[in-house]
């Protein structure tokens, strides 16, 4: 039994659809980030006396991708609940939402996420997505425990939020983060969001040891932090069955900044929410031409298209894997490739190893994504042709990745740096018999140690900057220590 088969872990994952052009109810600007407090406001998400919710048809549409995509089960039928509960960022003292029992339905029931783990790969089964409306944002002074007020911003009311609801079969911290990236994936694929945007998703995590009471920890509010979060939560509750102590079913809050989790109140029963159904608002039919309809526009995803780069690029299934993920890098690939009918599988995999390595890194070093800078598919085209001809070396290459970054193309660089690959035969026999002379050492260790040949050819690079034909270099230095070349002079 591994370390983790104890641990069960289910989350709730709220996600904005920021892709909307309005909110869920009302015809307010959905696109509230950076606009004045309580400015994109209305009677209806402000929840004035009188004012009657219509929902946005587009949500319907939007919602129907996602259950597609994670070939959920679309409840033909349903209709909106009253969800009650008393908090400064709820203007009604309800929020609108779905609520699967008492003759309710959620949107769309079961689905799963296929996910890779160490060479594991593991379905994460749903157990359903259901709509609502998002709340207003409260905003604190430093960590919400210490902050000597709270702000309400209504601009956010009434926006429309899609939450998944996992079964609790995460097994650990790692598991629950692949999930998550496979769900940012698929969601960025089916358009309805953009994740990149601060606020737009946040993770509510259900945790417990088996056989104990479970914690939900409420409001993380970025991907990144669930693992974090979640590592926090086991090591607590760990070490409180340790002390013998009780665990207590209790909700708790995620402080990033002091990254611990707090309690915030006891689990409230779900009775205390008093659920009933929403009477301003008609019950939803879809009919399954429109369901047709909505799958028929999908464009392929992130899994089928893993399939697909497998076998129409020969790619591995690792690099396939993670070369999908995000959209806008898988796109960057394709056109490469295509747009250069003579590559073969030897450029196909050369190209994803430059994306996925050296561009991977320079794109998380300066946490940027592939569409936010000004490299593109015909820059990494010309750099795999230009190593290929012989014009410069590998090593030049990947020092030029920084300016390919900002758009400066292979041929501007080789002129503006004068970087090119030397093959003049005089001149890299010059370069390696003052290495000879000046490492007496290395001489000594090679007679040996054959592998000390390797650090020579590394000094010939070093006082060149990588310039230096390789192989020419290689074999030049092996001619002059075997004697070939008897003279050794400057
Ligand atoms: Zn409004």
């Amino acid at each position: 039994m591994s370390q983790n088969d104890e641990v069960m872990i289910g989350l709730e994952v709220h996600i904005q659809l920021t892709n909307l052009k309005t909110k869920l109810f009302c015809s307010c600007n959905n696109d509230y980030r950076g606009a004045e407090p309580n400015t994109y406001v209305c009677p209806i998400c402000i929840g004035l006396p009188g004012s009657l919710p219509v929902v946005n048809k587009k949500v319907i549409k939007f919602a129907i991708r996602l259950a597609l995509a994670l070939d959920c089960k679309i409840n033909n039928q349903f209709w909106f609940f009253r969800k009650n509960y008393f908090y400064p960022d709820l203007p009604k003292g309800f929020q609108i939402s779905q609520y699967n029992k008492a003759g309710g339905k959620a949107f769309a029931d079961g689905g799963k996420i296929a996910i890779r783990l160490n060479n594991h790969k593991k379905d994460i089964i749903l157990n359903r997505i259901h709509l609502e409306e998002d709340p207003a944002r409260l905003v604190h002074k430093g960590s919400i425990a210490t902050s000597p007020f709270t702000l309400v911003d209504y601009n956010r009311s009434g926006v429309c939020l899609i939450e998944i609801v996992t079964e609790p079969v995460i097994r650990s911290p790692e598991e629950a983060r692949e999930f998550l990236k496979q769900l940012k994936s698929i969601v960025q694929y089916t358009g309805i969001s953009n994740l990149g945007l601060e606020g737009s998703v946040r993770v509510d995590a259900n945790v417990s040891i088996k056989g104990y009471d479970r914690s939900e920890v409420k409001n993380i509010n970025s991907f990144k932090e669930v693992e974090r979060a979640l590592r926090h939560e086991i090591i607590r509750q760990k070490n409180i069955l340790k002390r013998g102590k009780k665990l207590i079913q209790e909700t708790r809050h995620w402080d990033d900044k002091r990254r611990i989790t707090i309690p915030l109140r006891t689990k409230e029963l779900e009775e205390d929410y008093r659920y009933f159904p929403e009477q301003d608002l008609v019950p939803i039919e879809i009919n399954k031409d429109f369901i047709q309809k909505v799958k028929s526009e999908l464009p392929e995803m992130p899994n089928e298209r893993s399939i697909r780069f497998r076998k129409e690029y020969g790619l591995t299934e690792f690099d396939s894997y993670n070369l999908v993920l995000d959209k806008n890098f898988a796109d960057f690939y394709e056109e490469g490739v295509k747009s250069y009918p003579s590559f073969g599988s030897e450029e196909h995999k050369l190209y994803c190893n430059w994306l996925m390595n050296d561009i991977s890194r320079w794109l998380n070093n300066n946490n940027k994504t592939i569409k936010e800078t000004k490299i593109t598919p015909k820059h990494l085209v010309d750099l795999i042709n230009t190593i290929k001809d012989g014009k410069i070396t590998g090593k030049i290459a990947k020092s030029f990745i920084p300016d390919l970054m900002v758009g400066v193309n292979v041929k501007v660089l080789i002129e503006k740096t004068g970087k090119k690959r030397i093959s003049d035969k005089e001149y890299i026999l010059k370069i390696a018999k003052e290495v000879i002379i000046n490492n007496p050492e290395i001489i000594k260790d090679f007679e040996k140690n054959p592998r000390a040949l390797e650090a020579l050819i590394g000094k010939c690079m070093k006082k060149t900057k990588g310039r230096l034909d390789p192989e020419l270099t290689r074999e030049l230095l092996l001619d002059l220590l075997s004697n070939k070349i008897k003279k050794i002079e400057i």
